[in-house]
């Protein structure tokens, strides 16, 4: 049992991770302060743009405090634990890490029910197994059903805020956005639009997907911690006309984002090529239809030139870098060095149902893995900062979430470092801070989130014998 200080604690609640001690009498106060006690560690910068030691800051006995659902301060527990009033509830949390919630940039929730289906790469794929799923969410029950799990998965695997893919109905955003809204989750989610090359039973036109659209927008963007995307499937399945109408949401509703898919396979970039002959490339049918700018993140981008890379530095769209799908679709193997090189924002998507795993530390060990068939080794450091601080500032949420500068929201991952006796024993024998934070991306995963908070409170809690 850890102590927080020398008084005896009125009252305690244990779970096996977590000791939550009340240095009062007093109930404790949701909306007041709290403070959170383990190593925290969270990024400032790019290791790769400032370098490491001074994109983070670490404190080994780190006390983080909230109030209101913000983050009010962080620092060490020694140096603010003498600041704080006897009712301040403090939950402290043995051998683990406090980490700012993790990113997802690119995430399918429909896909959920079938992930790890076995076939061949990318078309015959949606084909075979991606048409048939979404077809069910234009059932408002049925998409109300998979959002509420999605999230439950998202958060057991400790990420707090994603990019999200609905389908082409627009009750399946509306299930989402309302699951979202109810948990208090800061996420971005929009309607499919795709009239052509797909089933005829799932295609919009460019008027009704305008239209869906339009409505959406006014219901969600903006409402709580909601943001709504504009999201083509990918350049094969929308026409001209409906790319342009897309273009044309963008320009009447500043502030809405463009999620979509960037040649992601050799086939679809071929396919591309013959669908829009007069465009330069595939990027350059995104960029004809003005769906360029900060708030465009472009899941996959694997087969690019350095003339691409160069044209999204100079729009300012982002990546979402998706290893496991990459892999397990034999997609490609994504150009980090460059999309570095080229000053490019990269955040990790972890594309369920294409990938295997909601995990975001799994994305990590594929992605080291990756990049090392490339010639590329990313640090631990940057492997963390992919995972928080990359993502946010990849969705152009960095002024509000990604790490834990006083005014932000208080979103935050508990990661266990004993979680499994694998991980306990691989990690009494570190002998540095890198290699801790290597070994807990390489071996960690959904076992290894303790809990995670939004804006402060407790929205996952693996061991759930008591609610803190
Ligand atoms: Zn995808």
């Amino acid at each position: 049992m850890e102590r927080v200080d020398g008084k005896c604690p009125q009252r305690r609640s244990k779970t096996k991770n977590c000791t939550v001690i009340f240095h009062g009498d007093q109930p404790m106060k949701l909306d007041g302060l709290s403070a959170f006690r383990t190593a925290i560690l969270h990024f400032s910068d790019d290791p790769t743009k400032v370098g490491e030691k001074e994109s983070y800051t670490y404190f080994p006995d780190g006390l983080l405090l909230v109030r209101s659902g913000m983050v009010e301060k962080v620092g060490p527990a020694e140096k603010l634990l003498p600041q704080l009033s006897a009712q301040t509830p403090v939950t402290t949390f043995p051998h683990s890490l406090i980490v700012p919630g993790f990113v997802d940039c690119h995430v399918h929730y429909p896909q959920i029910e079938m992930m790890a289906a076995p076939g061949g790469q990318l078309l015959e794929w949606l084909d075979q197994y991606v048409y048939p799923v979404e077809r069910q969410f234009a059932d408002p029950h049925k998409a109300a059903q998979r959002a509420e799990f999605f999230l439950d998965e998202l958060l057991r695997n400790g990420t707090t805020t994603a990019l999200v893919f609905a389908t082409v109905h627009p009750a399946s955003v509306d299930a989402f956005f309302t699951v979202a809204q109810n948990r208090r989750l800061r996420m971005i989610c929009g309607k499919v639009m795709m009239d052509r090359n797909v089933p005829a039973d799932l295609t919009d036109t460019p008027e009704s997907g305008y239209q869906e659209s339009k409505t959406l927008i006014a219901r969600w963007h903006g409402k709580d911690r909601l943001r709504y995307a504009v999201t083509p499937r990918f350049a094969p399945t929308s026409s001209d006309a409906q790319l342009a109408r897309a273009g044309q949401l963008l320009h009447e509703h500043p502030g809405l984002y463009l999620h979509t898919h960037l040649a992601e396979n050799r086939d679809e970039v071929d396919w591309v090529g013959k669908l829009f002959p007069d465009r330069s490339s595939y990027l350059d049918v995104y960029a004809h239809h003005g769906l360029l700018s900060r708030r465009t993140v472009l899941a996959h981008s694997i087969h690019l030139n350095t003339r691409d890379f160069q044209l999204l530095h100079q729009k300012e769209a982002g990546i979402a870098f998706c290893p496991s799908s990459n892999l397990f679709l034999g997609s490609g193997l994504f150009d980090l060095k460059t999309a570095e090189a080229e000053k490019v924002r990269v955040g990790l998507g972890t594309d369920i149902g294409a990938g295997t795993s909601l995990s975001l530390l799994r994305a990590l060990n594929e992605a080291y893995k990756i990049q090392k068939l490339r010639d590329h080794v990313i640090s631990p450091f940057k492997m963390l900062y992919l995972a928080t601080l990359g993502g946010a500032k990849t969705l152009d949420m960095d002024d509000k979430i990604g790490n834990f500068e006083p005014g932000k929201e208080a979103d935050f991952t508990v990661l266990d470092c004993d979680a499994t006796p694998l991980l306990a024993m691989r990690m009494a024998a570190c002998r540095t801070l890198a290699e801790k934070f290597f070994v807990l991306a390489m071996l960690g995963d959904d076992r290894a989130v303790a809990a995670t908070y939004v804006m402060g409170r407790p929205a996952h809690l693996r061991d759930r014998s008591v609610s803190v």
